[in-house]
């Protein structure tokens, strides 16, 4: 019989794992084996053709010990409860580990976006937001941009708890159009950070990071930033991927022609772009391609045991929100491929949220080079942590990174009282 797979299985068999090199007993951190809040909701909405349908929505906050909530909102058809619990769950050690004044949450709405008119896309939104209204706000819980969900998308977000509330809010969600309060450098983050730990990891294994070969799984938020910032660093990237499929070139691929390409027009996928010597194959194919590094920044679940023992990278930098199964981690550990995890490779994107957050408390914003800058600290500075936990306990850099932060979170919990 086929198991099915269970996210937030995979996240408390880390969390257990990491609390037991810890030192901690269950009890210590049971806490955190149970999310705080888990709500569902049901968005009827008129479609264009005058039929209503109904939604299903989520938000689980998972852990509200070291500060408001905090996560991103998915669009996907996949979407289900125990996946927006391991990614609420994965938000708190996120936060924790970049040490941000946040717990973790996470929210979606199951929906096929390629199905919808903007016009339905904006009526989810405000409905979903309505639905939510009780349960969020600047320091409750502040929702972001999270897979096919936007700065316009927030913006809508805004508006429509802004009116409930009866005053404009605009710390409410992060990720917002820089009209609307959105931060600088906000829209890259998530993609700058990857850049700067590919840059990091290679300095600590004594790897050229100029020059070097990458290849990139999704060519979105993440992935699309990412080889953007990598290929302005001089790294090559040699292939990749979106929906539609990969495409590969062992010299480099011509990075600065196929992300104007793609911005050209709406919808344009790489299946679409050609040049001379291109190879093509198919998307799920791309974590097998020959390069140096390989960057996931597409969905969860990319690297599973049956590809893992025929990954050729070395290093494996997760940009995207849990790319490779518990099984797959074992073999590449024993493989002796270095995987920088998720909560630090990805961590850009929520450090410059609680930037943008800061800033519409304040009613002040900053210069780009400021955040850049301040990204920058913070990240290099959770990567050094969680790097000599890892050195100091013998143990993979995941492991080390869940260490960092679950016992800042207990150790939180322990200060507040909290059992
Ligand atoms: N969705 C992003 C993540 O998974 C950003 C979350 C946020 O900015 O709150 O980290």
């Amino acid at each position: 019989m086929i198991k099915k797979f269970k996210p937030y299985d995979e996240v408390l068999e880390i969390l257990d794992q990491a609390a037991n090199m810890l030192g901690l007993e269950e009890i210590d951190y049971i806490r955190l084996r149970n999310p705080e809040r888990e709500l569902k909701v049901f968005i009827p909405v008129e479609m264009d053709d005058g039929s209503i349908e109904v939604f299903q929505g989520y938000r689980v906050q998972h852990s509200g010990v070291r500060g408001p909530y905090k996560g991103g909102i998915r669009y996907h058809q996949d979407v289900n409860m125990n996946e927006v619990k391991a990614l609420a769950a994965e938000m708190s050690f996120k936060c924790a580990l970049v040490n941000l004044p946040y717990g973790g949450a996470k929210g979606g709405v199951k929906v096929d976006v390629s199905k919808l008119s903007k016009r339905e896309l904006e009526k989810i939104t405000r409905g979903y937001a309505t639905l939510l209204y009780p349960v969020v706000g600047p320091d409750i819980d502040i929702p972001a941009p999270d897979v096919n969900t936007n700065a316009e998308i927030m913006g809508w977000f805004m508006d429509a708890y802004s009116t409930l509330n009866g005053k404009l809010t605009p710390g409410v969600v992060t990720g917002k159009p820089i009209e609307l309060g959105g931060s600088l450098g906000r829209d890259e983050a998530t993609g700058r950070g990857v850049m700067l730990m590919v840059r990091e990891i290679c300095k600590r294994l004594d790897m050229p990071f100029e020059g070097s070969r990458i290849a990139v799984q999704g060519c979105g938020n993440v992935g699309g930033a990412a080889v953007k910032h990598l290929h302005k660093q001089g790294c090559k990237i040699v292939a990749l991927s979106d929906v539609s499929g990969g495409i590969s070139l062992a010299n480099g691929l011509d990075i600065d022609e196929i992300l104007d390409f793609l911005s050209q027009e709406e919808g344009r996928q790489l299946k679409d772009y050609d040049s001379p010597g291109l190879v093509r194959f198919p998307c799920n194919e791309l974590v097998l391609q020959d390069a140096d590094i390989l960057i996931p920044a597409a969905m969860g679940n990319a690297i599973t045991s049956e590809v893992a023992p025929h990954i050729k990278a070395k290093v494996i930098v997760e940009g995207a929100n849990g790319p490779t199964t518990r099984d797959a981690d074992r073999i590449l550990w024993e493989r002796g491929v270095l995987v920088v995890p998720d909560i630090l490779a990805n961590s850009g994107g929520i450090t410059v949220s609680y930037f943008e957050w800061v800033q519409n408390i304040q009613s002040y914003s900053w210069e780009e080079q400021v955040v850049n800058q301040r990204l920058e600290y913070i990240m290099v500075r959770a990567f050094d942590e969680a790097w000599n936990c890892a050195v100091r306990m013998d143990t993979s850099f995941r492991m080390g990174a869940y260490m960092v932060a679950v016992k800042r979170i207990v150790t939180a919990a322990k200060m507040r009282g909290l059992s």
